[in-house]
């Protein structure tokens, strides 16, 4: 039975990735912070497609507890056919009044936190030689966005990871790819002025989770094999 892990898969674009990826057969482990409605409510929209989910309680910026948390599954027969970073966190300001946590916490999520769960797994995915990795970055690391210098440079160096990651592991049989969305519908998005944002995005609308969902699903799918270290946009044209 193929497995998925979802960093942050229990809430906003994390869950469409984890009930997508349940419908196109896969187990799904899905970490959270807090167990609790979150994770109740993805457990039973994987549940509705006949896979197992099993919560993963971890805070990506506590390196040594994260890695106690992932232990089980980072060699042998738990290691899991597909790993998705989606955690991430949003702390908006103009530079010039950036506070110094603003941006650390930003790092330490986004960015840190993408080492001290996916870096854990590599070995073992070295031996087993397949695997795929899938991070989720945004528009802004792809073009800069003002107002999240802290933000965009934690997604553009997800982006160098993954096109480093790729030329490392490549020939081993594991693919690395990252999805970029633009603005989604989610929490992170929900105080947003739409008014100055739909007139910048040429579909004139905001993206759903599922749209972002099924960029992943191609990625972790069979129609995806010769796609590698590659960025997928998934904006309504907010970045062409
Ligand atoms: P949400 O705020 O709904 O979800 C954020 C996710 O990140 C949750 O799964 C949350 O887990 C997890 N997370 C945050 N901090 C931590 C932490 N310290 N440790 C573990 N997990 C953590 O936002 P979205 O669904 O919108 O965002 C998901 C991803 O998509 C993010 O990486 C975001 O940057 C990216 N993105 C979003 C866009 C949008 O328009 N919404 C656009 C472009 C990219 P928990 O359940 O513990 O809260």
């Amino acid at each position: 039975m193929k497995t998925a892990l979802i960093i942050g898969g229990c809430k906003g674009i994390g869950r469409a990735i984890s009930e997508r990826l349940a419908q196109d057969g896969f187990d799904i482990i899905a970490t959270c912070r807090k167990p609790g409605l979150d994770s109740d409510e993805t457990a039973q929209l994987v549940q509705n497609h006949q896979r197992t989910f099993t919560v993963l309680p971890l805070d990506v910026t506590e390196a040594e507890a994260a890695k106690a948390a992932l232990w089980p599954y980072l060699e042998g027969e738990k290691l899991p056919d597909v790993i998705v970073y989606n955690a991430g966190i949003a702390r908006d300001n103009l530079f010039a009044f950036m506070k110094q946590n603003e941006w650390a916490d930003v790092m330490d999520t986004n960015l840190n936190g993408f080492y001290n769960t996916i870096q854990p797994f590599i070995f073992g995915l070295l031996a087993r030689r397949s695997g795929r990795i899938i991070v989720i970055t945004s528009a802004s690391g792809q073009v800069g966005q003002a107002g999240q210098v802290n933000y965009s440079a934690s997604k553009a160096a997800l982006i160098g990871a993954v096109k480093a990651l790729a030329r490392e592991i490549g020939k081993k049989g594991i693919r690395v790819n990252a999805v970029a969305p633009g603005v989604i519908e989610t929490d992170m998005t929900k105080d947003l002025p739409q008014d100055k944002i739909l007139p910048l995005i040429p579909l004139h609308r905001y993206g759903k989770c599922e749209e972002v969902a099924a960029a992943v699903s191609f990625l972790a799918g069979p129609d995806s094999t010769y796609i590698h270290g590659q960025v997928l946009a998934v904006n309504g044209g907010l970045v062409i």
